[in-house]
């Protein structure tokens, strides 16, 4: 039986709160991903309630985002910023500040999506205190994958590894985002385990409507200049020194070249300490008149960036998804990417941009340049990237996955459902 009370539902992203701004440093994709399908499962009817770490006393304690969809926000360690690695010893007090909401509300859910691998322990755990939830879990990005790119294994590294694998085992579906997410999966993690390839999705309503001459005259961006355009957190592993040594190399850089890198950060901590040192990069080329930092971009601007610009570049040294990619593309602007991970997925070589190796300034230099020296082989990529992104990367098509597959997995999941009263018994 399918009834309301079925389609209460619960996203646990404890690290990536859905309400906060996003362009910082650890909040980026998985933020953005949990309150869109937050967002567009509300809108088909489901009750969503988001659960994340207060990481501050001024935060409000539940942001309500429309009707049936709400972030809330639990007291689980120190009400300030912790690093990833060091909130796994917060989690079993999430746990039981979950289980105390729910029963002051006097509410239970009836499946868990859980995002990153930490909450994925939440889900495991609280699976085994109620009888018969569902958990789906996304990862958002593998630790198998991560670590294989450092050189020092943080403390909890083994930890990390065990809960991977024991969600990817256990939970009822594992959602992966590309078929390269699954493959990793797959050959890193263990063969057992339900695995469901539903990508990313953006708003394509936001990003592709309006023309690049009119975009920029609104961002005061000469018409006639080559834009380049890199959006993201600071971060090593997003390879921006590679895209400003490539257009440090680039044919075009004495000839009206703009180099805009778009992202938040805070002084002081890791990511001004990233973007100060590529400041240094650009200084150390030359590039002071060619290379901009606006800061992070907000809901205001970040379209306007998009449309104008040229070609829009991802130089990560690995992406499970990448979101900028998709939103590019649903701008109609073509895309330079590393050939990694979910970008193989989403970057077509040739028909919506060029995919070259990572790290790999040349390759990079020689890809943009190609884009920028012929402007009607720049639309058609950007016209054949915003088609790619209506047919298969809408937040509503991926909302109407995931809800297709909640929806049988809650009703298997009642097929065999033992009554409260037996288990009492
Ligand atoms: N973003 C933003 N403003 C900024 C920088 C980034 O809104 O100044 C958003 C960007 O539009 C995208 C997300 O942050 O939606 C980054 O997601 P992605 O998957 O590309 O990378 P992640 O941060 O998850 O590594």
């Amino acid at each position: 039986m399918f009834n309301n009370k079925n389609k209460r539902i619960a996203l646990i992203s404890v690290t990536g709160d859905p309400a906060v701004e996003i362009g910082k440093e650890e909040a980026g994709g998985q933020n953005v991903y949990v309150l869109q399908v937050g967002l567009a499962l509300a809108e088909l009817g489901w009750q969503v309630d988001m659960f994340s770490r207060r990481t501050s006393p001024d935060q409000e304690a539940i942001v309500t985002h429309r009707e049936n969809c709400r972030t809330i926000r639990l007291n689980a360690g120190p009400q300030q910023f912790v690093s990833r690695d060091e909130i796994f010893e917060c989690l079993p007090e999430f746990v039981d500040a979950f289980q105390a909401f729910q029963e002051k509300e006097g509410i239970e859910y009836r499946l868990v999506h859980t995002h990153y691998w930490l909450s994925s322990w939440v889900g495991m755990e609280l699976k085994k205190r109620h009888n018969n939830l569902v958990q789906v879990h996304t990862y958002h990005s593998l630790g198998a994958v991560k670590y294989k790119a450092v050189e020092t294994l943080p403390a909890i590294a083994s930890t990390r590894l065990e809960t991977e694998k024991a969600c990817l085992e256990n939970a009822d579906r594992i959602v992966a985002t590309s078929p390269q997410e699954e493959a990793h999966m797959r050959s890193l993690v263990s063969h057992k385990g339900e695995i469901e390839v539903i990508p990313c999705g953006t708003d394509i309503h936001r990003f592709g409507r309006i023309d690049r001459a009119t975009a920029r005259e609104q961002l005061g961006i000469d018409r006639d200049a080559k834009v380049v355009l890199y959006v993201g957190r600071f971060d090593r592993r997003k390879g921006i020194e590679t895209l400003v040594r490539a257009i440090g190399r680039s044919q075009h850089r004495d000839r009206n070249l703009k180099l805009i890198i778009g992202g938040g950060y805070r002084p002081g901590q890791s990511d001004g300490i990233e973007r100060d040192r590529i400041d240094g990069i650009v200084k150390e080329l030359g590039l002071e008149a060619i290379a901009e930092f606006p800061g992070r971009l907000g809901k205001d601007d970040l379209h306007l960036y998009y449309s104008a610009a040229d070609v829009c570049v991802v130089p990560s040294h690995y992406e499970p998804f990448g979101l900028v990619a998709i939103e590019a593309m649903a701008s109609a602007t073509p895309v330079v990417a590393s050939n990694v991970g979910g970008l193989k997925f989403t970057v077509v070589s040739e028909v919506n941009g060029l995919l070259v190796p990572p790290k790999n300034d040349a390759k990079f230099a020689e890809a943009i340049d190609r884009i920028l020296a012929d402007p009607q082989w720049r639309d058609e990529l950007g016209k054949t990237g915003r088609l790619r992104v209506e047919l298969a990367f809408s937040w509503d098509s991926v909302a109407t996955r995931l809800a297709h597959t909640y929806s049988q997995l809650i009703a298997d999941a009642e097929s065999v459902r033992v009554p409260e009263s037996a288990i009492a018994a």
